[in-house]
């Protein structure tokens, strides 16, 4: 449930802050809303002017020309003040979209630039589906805020409008005739329509508070609102199409769109039993409350029409005034109420923008070596994943041969991949420490120790762009690179028959004349990009995981002369392609348990390797009779 716990100042604040990131997102969305709202503000007070002007000539002296006048006038001014209207409004509706995704950057660039330790957390994650959620159903958080400026601009305006045309219904005096009537002209009367005013404003305020508590409170994200709406926005459209036909999961689908609708959404669910009964009927009080005000001012206005203060024409306006003064009264401390409100979703939205990169960030320098002479060690190194209390690597300690060959096995779940991201700095270890060329990998510059690495990982992914952009990682890139990197990581005669060479587009999202490329052929221009990257360590994790067996064995030839004088690691399950290995590392549950060459380790009968070995070897073993 959310508590609302922050005071109105600290919500105030929280305000004023949000508001100042959203005019530094996009200034002219800004400066489009206030002219928009200031014109539509004011608008209404046309007619109800002019027609007071009508009106008192057309119960007064009834001068026709003077009637034309004013009904010219009239048309005139409120077709040019309704067209302006528009305009503006137009022009702040056009602006909206982009304002919003200018805004949506905020979050964007949080994201690339915070830790990737905290980029990983599920935490982060939900924090970041909550804060969307806020905004998309209850239009809370910075989209509220939008709304709230341009709310309260448009009532202090309405409210000062709307005092400037009621002042002559106080001041107006009481002719020498109605002596009976005089008393209206106490000052007692404006200080209890304003009391009342007030109270009224106040008291709406709080109730249609409430109601939006008990609507809000019912929205928070829920594992099953969260799963509908992954099911819904992503479901079967997110690479599992094929699954999705198979299993015919879509029954998962509408199973949680059913359950969803009876436990959330439905005619009987908690939303629509809160609208039918405990936040309807605070609203339908809320919006009852003003006209008691609108009621008290029409006695006063008509009592002092009747003593002959003013004509017709001024009843109207003061009338019209007082009714638009309290529909914005009511509206500015209805916000009051919801900025207060809104000020636990800002918290949150500012939680999120708000975590810190802790990764301690060195200066070294990582000096660029054409002889590639990088030697690293991990000296006794522990580490386990945030939010969890297992670890996942636990005291490892070995150093890599410059230029060598290493290969890293061991069974699923064993810490391959989590040796891979600590040696790539995606994570710092919580003991031990990881050493390049006899220095913590912490005290080097960040972004230099990262370009020492061109990795593939097992779920890496390419991008819907050309074929040239994917390989360099760039929009600009070296030719003659691309193509030789291409041609090495097998891709050759897939390149040729390409519709536009190097410019096609990967896949559909893009253009229309994407195309789509196998498995096997993905994985060939993933490690043409590691290879295009020449970095100094080059790491695959299941490489030739989804090769056919001769592009494979292609690979395999060639990889020697690919790697050439770079260190290698591979992450391997086909035990066979590790033989060629200078070194071989073999986990088991977070431990490096073996280390060495194929020969000496298939020898230890008792050892993980040789274990591993065998249950592959039986496979390609002759059958016996053959
Ligand atoms: P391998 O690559 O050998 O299959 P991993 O290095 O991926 O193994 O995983 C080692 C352990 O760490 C496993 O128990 C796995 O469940 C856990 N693990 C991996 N990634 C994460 C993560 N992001 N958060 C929490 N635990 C993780």
């Amino acid at each position: 449930m959310e508590k609302n716990t922050v005071r109105f100042p600290a919500a105030l604040k929280l305000q004023l802050r949000a508001m100042k990131d959203i005019w530094q997102c996009d200034k002219l969305y800004m400066i489009a809303i206030i002219c928009s709202d200031a014109v539509s503000a004011i608008v209404p007070f046309v007619p109800i002017w002019f027609s007071a002007r009508l009106l008192d000539e057309l119960a007064g002296e009834r001068r026709t020309d003077t009637i034309w006048m004013w009904v010219t006038l009239t048309l005139i001014v409120t077709g040019l003040s309704a067209l302006l209207q528009f305009c503006l409004k137009r022009l702040a509706d056009a602006r909206s979209e982009t304002a919003e995704l200018n805004r949506e950057t905020l979050f964007m660039e949080k994201f690339y630039n915070m830790d990737f330790q905290d980029m990983d957390k599920q935490s982060v994650h939900d924090l970041r589906t909550q804060i969307r959620q806020d905004e998309d159903w209850n239009g809370l958080g910075f989209e509220f805020v939008v709304y709230d400026f341009s709310s309260c601009l448009k009532s202090i305006i309405g409210i000062i409008s709307a005092i400037a045309l009621t002042t002559g219904l106080f001041s107006a005096p009481i002719p020498e005739s109605a002596e009976q009537f005089r008393i209206l002209t106490s000052p007692l009367f404006p200080i209890a329509l304003m009391a009342i005013m007030a109270l009224i404003s106040v008291l709406s305020g709080k109730l249609t508070a409430q109601a939006r508590t008990l609507m809000m409170e019912r929205s928070k994200l829920n594992k099953l609102s969260n799963l509908m709406w992954t099911y819904f926005s992503t479901f079967g459209l997110d690479g599992h199409e094929m699954d999705v036909r198979m299993y015919e999961q879509e029954s998962i689908v509408k199973h949680y769109f059913k359950q969803g609708l009876t436990d959330s959404y439905g005619i009987r669910g908690p939303f629509a039993r809160l609208t039918k009964g405990k936040a309807g009927i605070l609203n339908g009080l809320s919006d009852s409350f003003p006209v008691i005000f609108t009621g008290s001012i029409y006695v006063f206005t008509c009592l002092k029409a009747l003593s002959g203060a003013f004509g017709v024409g001024s009843v109207t306006q003061y009338v019209g005034a007082a009714t638009t003064l309290s529909g914005n009264l009511k509206r500015l401390f209805d916000l009051f109420a919801y900025t207060k409100l809104n000020a636990a979703y800002l918290e949150r939205i500012y939680e999120f923008l708000n975590i810190p990169n802790t990764m301690y960030q060195g200066s070294l320098t990582t000096e660029k070596r054409e002889d590639r002479e990088y030697q690293i060690e991990f000296r006794d190194v522990s580490f386990r994943y945030p939010e969890t209390d297992v670890w996942a690597l636990r005291h490892v300690s070995v150093s890599f041969k410059i230029g060598s060959r290493i290969a890293v096995v061991g069974e699923n779940g064993s810490g391959k991949t989590t040796f891979i991201k600590l040696l790539c700095r995606l994570y710092d270890p919580q003991e031990g420490e990881i050493l390049l060329n006899g220095i913590d990998i912490r005290k080097y510059n960040y972004h230099e120790y990262m370009d020492l690495f061109s990795v593939v990982f097992q779920d890496y992914k390419l991008l819907s762009q050309p074929l040239a952009d994917n390989v360099a990682g760039s929009r600009n890139y070296d030719k003659e690179r691309v193509v030789k990197a291409l041609n090495d990581a097998g891709f050759t005669e897939r390149l040729k028959s390409l519709p536009e060479g190097l410019n096609t587009c990967l896949y559909k999202e893009y253009g229309d004349h994407g195309i789509e490329v196998s498995g096997g052929e993905a994985q060939m221009i993933a490690i043409a990009r590691a290879l295009y990257k020449d970095a100094p360590f080059l790491i695959l994790d299941e490489p030739t995981a989804a090769l056919d067996p001769i592009a494979e064995a292609e690979i395999y030839s060639q990889l020697d002369q690919i790697v050439n004088d770079r260190t290698a690691i591979y992450i391997s399950h086909r035990l066979s392609s590790c033989r060629f290995c200078d070194e071989i590392l073999v986990f088991d549950h977070g431990h490096v348990i073996q280390s060495g060459k194929h020969e000496e380790l298939v020898r230890e009968q008792n050892g993980k390797y040789h274990e591993l070995w065998n249950a592959q070897a039986q496979y390609y073993a002759k059958p016996e009779g053959c």
